[in-house]
């Protein structure tokens, strides 16, 4: 509990989607590189549900930022077609 206190207050590190690890067969959902226990699992905005660049670690409550998160929405896009 102390560790999820402290990782509220940090900062939000800024990381790649595409260099974290997948988990099951979501193209969103990724392992979590600091604590390697949670769940990224790529956030929408509540109203428009879009999906928005900010994350938070389901497990240790680390904050990230999506550097590729263009990339992100382009590989929604082709899965459509
Ligand atoms: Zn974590």
């Amino acid at each position: 509990m102390k560790k999820i206190a402290e990782n509220l207050n940090k900062p939000r590190i800024e990381i790649r989607h595409d260099a974290l690890k997948r988990v099951g067969d979501s193209i969103f959902k990724s392992e979590c590189p600091f604590c390697e226990t949670g769940i990224l699992p790529v956030s929408r905005n509540q109203k428009t549900y879009k999906l928005i660049p900010f994350d938070i670690c389901l497990y240790c409550a680390q904050r990230v930022e999506y550097l590729d998160f263009d990339d992100m929405l382009g590989v929604k896009e082709e899965k459509k077609r």
